[in-house]
């Protein structure tokens, strides 16, 4: 069987005229992760510990030992992350079905509104508003929130103050619209979590989880770079590491783009 799809896949990545843009931050030891109230468990960052270097512990070869949280830097979103989506089978990182682990995406730029606001909230209104301009979203795609946070650095990537953490998120109509009306496949965010940081205080509290995995969705968090991609065209790649029982897992994130 031919197919002429993939042979120009690759021809028109190796012209150019489809762009690879990598939507994944660095990882290493200065990777924000979030920060819980704290009568939680915190999740530790990542760490890296030299197995050897081409020294008396291992002469010709070059190794390490990393450990972190699931939920460090560019990472995956796992249904099983949250409570309301525990029971699902295919919720895993090791049981979601491989095929929803390229899809197309949708990016919705709020990034002036979010520089306006640091509480931004992105409501089904603004999506519909952004659908009428842009085409509908289909079943089965990623809705990406560009608030060009991925550029802030130091302590305003997390922006706490004394009454938490101020960071843009979606409202609990605008998740409720994604995964009612249209059967979205998850939601995707620049910032340290798929929630607005005064996410707690909505009704439901923290919709991109409450609902999103919930409903078997899934998240991506820590996402850069998304100034790079079009409306609408690119197609991102997003498998997670194959952990058993896994709630989610850092990640490398690929767009494919025209
Ligand atoms: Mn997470």
């Amino acid at each position: 069987m031919t197919n002429e799809t993939l042979t120009n896949l690759v021809r028109d990545m190796a012209t150019g005229a489809i762009r690879v843009v990598d939507l994944s931050v660095p990882l290493d030891e200065n990777t924000q992760v979030i920060g819980l109230p704290e009568e939680f468990e915190q999740s530790p960052g990542f760490k890296l510990e030299r197995i050897s270097q081409y020294d008396d512990k291992g002469p010709a070869w070059y190794w390490n030992k990393i450990s972190c949280g699931e939920h460090t830097g560019t990472h995956f979103d796992a249904p099983g992350h949250w409570v309301t989506g525990k029971d699902y089978n295919d919720g895993y990182t090791d049981t979601i079905a491989p095929e929803k682990l390229i899809a197309a995406a949708n990016v919705i730029d709020v990034s002036k509104e979010s520089a306006e606001d640091a509480d931004y909230v992105l409501t089904a209104d603004k999506v519909k508003a952004w659908e009428a301009e842009h085409g509908a979203i289909e079943a089965g795609t990623w809705v990406l929130m560009r608030t060009d946070w991925s550029k802030r650095t130091g302590a305003d990537f997390l922006n706490i103050d004394e009454n938490g953490s101020h960071c843009p998120g979606p409202s609990p109509d605008c998740i409720e619209y994604l995964v009612k009306e249209r059967d979205v496949l998850g939601f995707g965010v620049e910032t340290v979590g798929t929630d607005a940081g005064q996410g707690f205080h909505f009704d439901p509290p923290l919709p991109a989880h409450t609902l999103m995995h919930g409903n078997n969705k899934l998240g991506l968090a820590s996402l850069t770079n998304l100034d790079q991609l079009p409306p609408k065209g690119a197609v991102i790649v997003t498998p997670p590491l194959k952990i058993v029982n896994g709630s989610g897992s850092p990640l490398r994130v690929i767009a494919l783009a025209p």
